[in-house]
Formats: C-alpha cells, sequence, structure tokens
C-alpha cells in the first residue's frame, strides 16, 4: 500500500476541522457541472488526488498500469481512525475469512464499488467523484463502522477510447437525435479494454493485465460487498439486486437475502424520485468470471447495477418512449444506488461480518481433492492461475479414487508428482466453482457459457476425489524441468512439441534466424521417444549461424524448452533428421483481418494471443483495406469470427481461391465459415437437418424458454481426435472442446477431418435437445487442400476469451505446421 505523500504532508499542514468547508465538489474542482462533459481519465485521477492531499479521510493506492500506461487506482474512504488503523482492520476483517489471525481492531463492513469496466457505459466513473465527495462531506456517520473502497474506473482505456471519440464528434450544444453521430460509435467501441477483451468475462481467468493487478488487491480485502457498475440500452431504466435465477449453488440463503434488502433500499429512493428500475430478470449468477459472481463466490455479496445509457446515449438522447435520458440523470442514479449501498452496509455491518464468516466455515463439498497430471507447462500455467487467486495447493504421490475427467467414470491410480487442489481452505468454493466436473443449473436460461471446468480447459488429467487427498506443501516436484544440454558439438537438438510455449519457443528460433524443422512421424533417440511435431534444430542447417548454440539454449531458457542434445542423425527408431517426413518449417507471415466486419472479441483474442503469449509478429489488416494484392506479402490469412459475405464477394473470393492456390494458408475462424459454407471448390458443407419437422404451436409465453432447446450456450464436448495430421500433433486421440454454438458441418469428404464430434453428449454445461441432435457426427477443426495451399476451417473457437489452455495448440498447429511447405508465395 502506498499512501499518496502528499495527503501525509496535508495532515500535517492543516488542522482536521478546516477540511469540510474547503472540500471541492467535483463540479467546483472541474470547472463544468458534473454531467455538461465526459471527463477525461487523467482529470478523474487529478480530482482523486486533489481528494487525497485536501482531506484526512481519503488513501489512495497505486495498483498498476493499462496497456496503454494509464494509471489504476483505488481510494480507501472511511474515517481518519480507521484509516490510521486500516491494515489492522484489513488483518481483522481477513481472520473472518480464515485467513491469518484476528487483531484487537473492531470489525467493519468493507463495501467494495467498482465503476465502468466497460469502458463506454462511462456515467458511472463520474457518478464516482460525487459518491466518494458526498460521503466524505455528508454521511461520515456511515464511514465509522464501514470501510469504502472505491475503484473509479477499472477500464481506463476503453473508457477514454470512448470518451475522446465522444467529445471529438459531438455538437454542441447535444443533440438528442438517436441517428446523430454521436449517439453511434465506430468498431469496436470503447467497451472492452486495449486487446478488445471484455474485462468483465475476465476475472477469473485473469488473462490480462488490468485483471492480474485489480485480483492481488482485491484478494487482499476480500470485502463484504462488491458493486460493479454498468449501463445496459437506452429503454431499460434501471437494474439493480436481486439477481435472476440461476444462481450457483455456492451462493448461500444469507447472499441470497441481503441482496433483497439491499434492492429495498434503492426502490425506497427511486420510487420517492418517480425513477423506475426492474430486478430478478436477466443478469444471473452463474459463470464465475464476472464482476458480481467472482466477488459472490468469494464471499461478498456481489451485484450488477445497470443504468439505461451506455455508448449510444452521449450528453442526452430521446429514447424510443419519446423521454430525453440525460448523462446527469444517469450520473443520479448511479450515485444514488452506491450511497444506499454504502447506508445499508454500514447499517448491517455486524451481521456482513457474521455471515461472511459462516461463508468461509462452510465444508459440505461433493468433492474435496482434484488430482492433476499432464505436461509441466500446463500444470506450471494453473498454478500460476491458482496463485492470482491465493488458492493454495500441494503435490501428491498417493493411489487416488474417484472421478475420472477423461473417461468419465470411477477410477483409482497412484499418481506421481501430481498436484492436488482441495476444498479444506479458505478458498474453498472457489475450488469448487472452477474445478467440478460440471456445475448444478438451476435454470438453462443464462446470460453466458454453462461449462467451464479447469481440468477439461487445461487439458490435465484429473481425479475428483471425496475425500481430501494428503499433500506435501514442498511444491518442488511440480516445477518445469529446465533441460539446457551443456554439450555444444551435437548434431541437432530436438524439442518436444506438447504446448502452446513449444510454439513460442519456435517462434522466437524463427525469428531469429534458426532454421528448424519438424518430424511428422515419431522418432527415438538414446531411449527417448520424441512425438510427432517435435522440432529438430541440426547444426548442419544453421552454419551460417555464428553462436547457434547460445542463440537455441537462450530462447529454450526463456520459453521453459527441455532439449535433448544428439550426437547422430541416425535414429534408434523411426525416420533420421534428412528423412522427407523431416520438414523444414518455413517462416510464416501472418495476417489477421479485423474492422467493422469481424467479432472484435475474437479479433481481440487473435492480437493479444499474437503479441502476448506467442510473441510472434502479425499484420492486423482492417477490413476496409483488403484488396486482391494486400495478400502478396503474406502466407498466412487469419479470418475471426465475424461476417464476410459482403466483403468476400464473388470476385474477392476467386482471388483469395487464386491465393491459396498457389501456396497461401486461411485459417477461417466461428462464423466466418459461413463464408465458404456450400461455396464451389472450398469443401465445406453446411450439414443438412431434418426438414420435415412438423410445426408445433408455442405460445408466446413460452417462446423464450422453447428457444433454448436450439441453443448451446457454451458446453463441453468430447471430440475424436486424428492425431496423426499435423493440425493435431501434440494432442491425443480425443480433446474436450467448449461448444457456443450449434452450428454444424459435415465431415470433409475431400480434405482432412482433424477434430469430430461422433458422441453429441455434452459432459459438461447446458446444450439444448434440438441443437444437439444437430451436431452428431459433425466437425470441430480440420483442412481442405486447394493446389498447393490450405483452407484450416475451426467451427469451434480454441481462442475463446484466452482461457481454453488446451486448444491453443491446434491454432499453433495451423500456423506452423499445416501444409507449411506450401509457402511458395
Ligand atoms: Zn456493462
Amino acid at each position: 500500500m502506498r499512501r499518496h505523500i502528499l495527503s501525509l504532508l496535508s495532515f500535517f499542514i492543516f488542522s482536521i476541522a478546516t477540511f469540510a468547508q474547503n472540500i471541492q465538489s467535483p463540479s467546483e474542482f472541474l470547472g463544468y457541472e458534473l454531467g455538461t462533459r465526459f471527463t477525461n481519465h487523467y482529470r478523474v485521477v487529478d480530482y482523486y488526488q486533489y481528494l487525497a492531499t485536501t482531506s484526512d479521510m481519503i488513501q489512495l493506492e497505486e495498483y498498476g498500469k493499462t496497456n496503454e500506461h494509464r494509471l489504476l487506482q483505488i481510494a480507501y474512504v472511511s474515517t481518519p481512525e480507521n484509516l490510521t488503523n486500516l491494515e489492522n482492520i484489513r488483518k481483522n476483517h481477513l481472520a473472518n475469512a480464515g485467513i491469518g489471525t484476528e487483531t484487537a481492531s473492531a470489525k467493519k463492513a468493507v463495501v467494495w464499488l467498482s465503476y465502468n469496466v466497460h469502458g463506454n457505459e462511462s456515467s458511472s466513473t463520474e457518478a464516482s467523484m460525487q459518491t466518494i465527495y458526498e460521503l466524505i462531506t455528508q454521511k461520515k456517520a456511515w464511514l465509522a463502522n464501514t470501510v469504502v473502497i472505491m475503484d473509479p474506473c477499472i477500464n481506463p482505456d476503453g473508457r477514454d477510447r470512448y470518451v475522446n471519440w465522444y467529445n471529438q464528434v459531438a455538437s454542441v450544444p447535444y443533440n438528442s437525435n438517436q441517428k446523430a453521430t454521436e449517439h453511434n460509435e465506430p468498431w469496436p467501441g470503447g467497451r472492452p479494454n486495449h486487446y478488445l477483451f471484455d474485462l468483465n468475462r475476465d476475472w477469473a481467468w485473469a488473462t490480462q493485465v488490468e485483471t492480474r493487478q485489480r485480483l492481488k488487491v482485491y484478494n487482499k480485502w476480500l470485502p463484504h460487498i462488491h458493486v460493479d457498475f454498468h449501463e445496459q440500452g437506452i429503454n431499460e431504466p434501471y437494474y439493480f439486486a436481486p439477481a435472476a435465477e440461476p444462481f450457483h449453488e455456492v451462493i448461500t440463503d444469507w447472499q441470497r437475502d441481503f441482496q433483497i434488502q439491499i434492492g429495498k433500499n434503492h426502490a425506497g429512493y427511486f420510487d420517492k424520485e418517480g425513477w423506475l428500475y426492474f430486478t430478478r430478470e436477466r443478469f444471473d449468477l452463474f459463470y464465475p468470471s464476472y464482476g458480481d459472481t467472482y466477488p459472490t463466490f468469494n464471499g461478498a455479496i456481489g451485484m450488477t447495477y445497470e443504468q439505461a445509457g451506455h455508448g449510444m446515449a452521449g450528453l442526452g438522447i430521446i429514447n424510443d418512449e419519446g423521454d430525453l435520458l440525460t448523462l446527469k440523470d444517469r450520473i443520479a442514479h448511479h450515485h444514488t444506488t452506491g450511497m444506499s449501498t454504502v447506508e445499508i452496509s454500514s447499517k448491517n455491518a455486524d451481521k456482513l461480518n457474521t455471515e461472511f464468516k459462516k461463508f468461509f466455515s462452510k465444508n459440505d463439498f461433493t468433492y474435496k481433492s482434484y488430482v492433476l497430471e499432464g505436461n509441466r507447462y500446463r500444470i506450471h500455467k494453473l498454478t500460476n492461475l491458482l496463485e492470482r487467486h491465493d488458492i493454495r495447493y500441494g503435490i501428491t504421490y498417493e493411489t487416488v479414487k474417484g472421478f475420472d475427467y477423461n473417461t468419465g467414470k470411477q477410477t483409482s491410480r497412484k499418481v506421481k508428482n501430481a498436484l492436488v487442489v482441495s476444498t479444506n481452505q479458505p478458498k474453498g468454493n472457489m475450488v469448487k466453482v472452477l474445478f467440478e466436473p460440471d456445475a448444478k443449473l438451476s435454470d438453462s436460461l443464462t446470460y453466458d457459457i454453462t461449462a467451464w471446468s479447469i481440468p477439461y480447459a487445461y487439458g490435465l488429467n484429473t481425479i475428483a476425489s471425496k475425500t481430501i487427498v494428503a499433500k506435501e506443501d514442498d511444491n518442488v516436484g511440480l516445477g518445469i524441468p529446465l533441460g539446457i544440454p551443456n554439450k555444444t558439438n551435437a548434431v541437432a537438438y530436438i524439442a518436444d512439441w506438447k504446448n502452446v510455449k513449444d510454439a513460442s519457443f519456435l517462434g522466437q528460433l524463427l525469428q531469429a534466424g534458426v532454421r528448424v524443422r519438424f518430424t511428422e512421424k515419431a522418432i527415438t533417440h538414446k531411449g527417448k521417444t520424441f512425438d510427432r511435431g517435435s522440432l529438430i534444430i541440426t547444426r548442419s542447417d544453421n552454419k551460417k549461424l555464428t553462436n547457434f548454440d547460445d542463440t537455441v539454449f537462450d530462447i529454450a531458457l526463456t520459453n521453459f524448452t527441455e532439449l535433448s542434445s544428439i550426437s547422430s542423425g541416425f535414429s534408434e527408431n523411426g525416420v533420421d533428421f534428412g528423412s522427407p517426413d523431416v520438414k523444414e518449417i518455413k517462416m510464416p507471415k501472418v495476417a489477421v483481418l479485423s474492422g467493422e466486419v469481424s467479432s472484435s472479441l475474437s479479433f481481440g483474442e487473435l492480437w493479444y494471443f499474437f503479441e502476448q503469449e506467442l510473441k510472434f509478429p502479425v499484420t492486423n489488416i482492417n477490413a476496409d483495406d483488403f484488396d486482391k494484392n494486400t495478400l502478396n506479402a503474406f502466407n498466412v490469412l487469419i479470418i475471426p469470427n465475424g461476417n464476410y459475405k459482403s466483403l468476400l464477394n464473388e470476385d474477392k473470393l476467386k482471388s483469395l481461391k487464386n491465393w491459396v492456390s498457389r501456396g497461401g494458408k486461411v485459417i477461417a475462424m466461428g462464423n466466418a465459415l459461413k463464408t465458404f459454407e456450400d461455396k464451389k471448390g472450398f469443401g465445406l458443407k453446411k450439414k443438412e437437418t431434418d426438414k420435415d419437422d412438423p410445426l408445433e404451436v408455442i405460445s408466446y409465453a413460452k417462446s423464450e424458454r422453447e428457444r433454448v432447446s436450439n441453443f448451446i450456450t457454451g458446453a463441453i464436448f468430447k471430440t475424436k481426435v486424428d492425431n496423426t495430421h499435423p493440425l493435431a500433433f501434440g494432442y491425443d486421440d480425443s480433446y474436450f472442446t467448449l461448444k457456443l454454438g450449434n452450428s454444424a458441418y459435415s465431415y470433409l469428404d475431400k480434405g482432412y477431418t482433424v477434430s469430430y464430434l461422433e458422441d453429441n453428449k455434452a459432459v459438461s454445461g447446458f446444450a439444448g435437445h434440438k441443437a444437439v441432435e444437430k451436431i452428431k457426427n459433425t466437425l470441430v477443426f480440420g483442412e481442405y487442400r486447394i493446389g498447393n495451399g490450405s483452407m484450416i476451417y475451426m467451427v469451434d473457437n480454441p481462442m475463446f476469451r484466452a482461457f481454453w489452455e488446451n486448444g491453443k495448440l491446434f491454432f499453433a498447429n495451423a500456423i506452423f505446421l499445416v501444409n507449411n511447405n506450401a509457402f511458395e508465395l
């Protein structure tokens, strides 16, 4: 924690009594009335810093920077006495969660208010300034037993993207016509962060820098109450707690009840003003990666508040009912619920403490330990994630009995060096939520994916045990082997090809000018078998490199690669290095399509993957700039999920096909496949469904529920894999895929069907009965050759939210290994 230096100074310079009178309101400080302009993030930072230097009721703590180098910070708001004693209050609070030991200080209510996670839902950051100002001037009494932690802007890059754009195009005075430019944000909009990730889907996976830094301070506090402020469409007035079903089963009766109390407190204020609102609809508490569920599964009353507005509303807009909705209104509503939340929490501080303690003493979990084995790097990556959530783990060598994720059956086996994660710890509820095979769903109408179980996502052999498995806390065995040979006269070095880090090793070798080959058949050297896909780096290929060994070793070290040193190209088993099955990997020159035709989320996932995970160059090309000459500089084109029917017209499809036949490679993902389906020469056929289904009469009231039978809302299926094809090198003969929709394509009859669905039963999550019928015997991943080049079809998206760790190697295979020799461009 870093108390602002100036606030310390000011503490000595001014007497406490003079503070309140001298504090400027947001409007006074900013020089304009709040709600008449959007405030740039740096000015919000200025105001908070001004308050911290002027008031002894605020302490600031910087917790990080965004991708675009904007400041992330929280403000602690409480009485001077509490702030002086803050560390003791925190420790005493965490003792209730079973973390550390009690201190002498009294228990306080801890309320955390998070603003503007979606950058273009921008009224809430403005409201935060009014709220913090009133808390320290008019509502000090509430703070005697309460610590309020305010994060004025979770997503500053997104917020400024919106605000900068709005300020450039807005009319003076503002124009309230919905069609006016100022109400129609250009792609990709201000909602996501720099890499176009939705930060309100990232709490559990913590892939983004904002989330990672925030979790450190969040888990240091584990508040009683967490509010995530949002905005929805301009026609829906206001939404607050209680939330909608389904609720995850770890949510306690108390957590449900207090949501109702909070909602009623808000309703009192809204009724008095005649403001409309709704509750208990739409926003459920199931998927664990939201700003309401994540806090809830960590003991808080976690809530989403939604104000009408959003990127469309600007300073003022006429909604569909003909009413004017202004930024001032939106600020007033979010300010009211923020204040009301602090009020009701302060009134219930004791009860919050006792119930919080009960939440953490729960121990009625069906599965008590999860035991995971598999690729060391993936285990390492998982332990990193566990540490971000303060989840404890250990290592075990026991015989473990329980549910086997891979077979779906009971098993018993002796494990060695296995990772064990148990529920008998403060984060036991989170362990259950993240690891259990199939989360119990009380209602199929949900807002998001219904399956995410980590053993499937990480592709680890896992057993869920109903008893606690003994563990050693010494985690040495979980480390990644760093086998760098010390001999420098090797004929070649060989590295396994098992996970995405091996691909980043390869990508960096290629960038350093190292020539690399891969084997399409297993080979054995010195008694060790290297599977298909293993990388072979020979000295003779790299004669021109002056520091060959050091270059390879350095890149291996940064990528946790285990290298084997080989003294002869003559293999004990399998092919020799000179075999035609040992192929040189040519440098991929990769372009990714973006712009309005692309899903910003899908494009962002790819952009993030190349820059932050693979560390391999990629050229992002806006579809507006895509013409027939664009591809001349590239040999791989990635088409993210999106709608390309207008972009890729007959003419452009023809030149694309021509480019592919000369040796280009297209990787098409998700809905991008619709561009190629049933088009001559692309080999992709939509699966015919039974057209003779008799029409059913469905009542109006039931129509929403009936539609669900056609849906798959993020469920996990077990697919078969042809791992003799380079697209599946590094995989076993099965793969668990996360299906996000019901798109169905036939097996590629003139191409290679590499991952496919024979069994259509979801192993986890919700899949409607009609959708399930449709996807039986369909393609998941495949390759179709056109001339020298390839079309690679990915029906499911292995890059989804960057958390489906086990799918990423398919994508890396597509870039580096599939038909790599084709590049003649
Ligand atoms: Zn939102």
